[in-house]
């Protein structure tokens, strides 16, 4: 397990001072290791909750995700291990207890002004409709987005920024964007309209308006 004296200066390198003392705090109160994770496509963060020999909870978030979208991403999956300490198993993941956990970290983090504005703004509309992942409310992943250093290569975008429309290229194949269905983003291939699902985290290069017009 982490160290709780090494956990502050490895936080600082993802996020900022005040959300890494909260973190700290937490870490104080509840035990489980927290792992930062390299990229994953599928998903921002998880938890697991003990398991065989492991008596100790597990969080793990993706590192490079900008320093609001890990916090948002921390508070999803502390949720999770607040909800297994009340409720274990006996509850939906993404239900109701989980739903209110998340409610109330978020509302707390609000209270201790560990947000910028627009993204405070954008969570109290969240707060309204919490779903099971960031990834589905556009108003605070568009928000989120604008605290992204500009690390993408000139051209890229992740599938979850595109519009209707948007014609993109995806390992040598044209492709064009069509929504969002459920936790997938449902895309058709250029020629022809043979359906295909993309994760809505996956990196595509984005073809120029000259092409975009087919
Ligand atoms: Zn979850």
């Amino acid at each position: 397990m982490k160290r709780i004296d090494s956990l502050k200066p490895t936080l600082l390198k993802y996020t900022t001072e005040p959300i890494a003392d909260y973190i700290v705090e937490t870490f104080n109160q509840s035990d489980y290791q927290l792992v930062i994770s390299p990229h994953r496509s599928s998903k921002l963060g998880d938890y697991s909750p003990p398991f065989r020999s492991r008596s100790y909870h597990r969080i793990s978030v993706n590192g490079n995700l900008n320093m609001y979208s890990f916090f948002i991403t921390f508070l999803h999956e502390l949720a999770h291990l607040q909800c297994w300490q009340t409720h274990h198993n006996k509850v939906k993941t993404h239900g109701q207890e989980w739903k209110y956990m998340y409610a109330s970290l978020l509302k707390n983090a609000i209270t201790k002004k560990i947000f910028p504005a627009d993204i405070t703004e954008a969570i109290e509309v969240h707060l309204t409709r919490i779903k099971s992942s960031t990834t589905y409310d556009y108003l605070l992943i568009k928000t989120l987005k604008k605290y992204d250093e500009s690390s993408y290569e000139d051209g890229q975008k992740e599938v979850s920024e595109l519009n209707c429309g948007d014609i993109f290229e995806f390992k040598g194949r044209t492709f064009k964007f069509d929504r969002i269905m459920r936790k997938r983003a449902l895309c058709f291939l250029i020629p022809g309209s043979r359906k295909y699902s993309f994760s809505p985290f996956v990196m595509v290069n984005m073809l120029n308006e000259k092409t975009k017009k087919i």
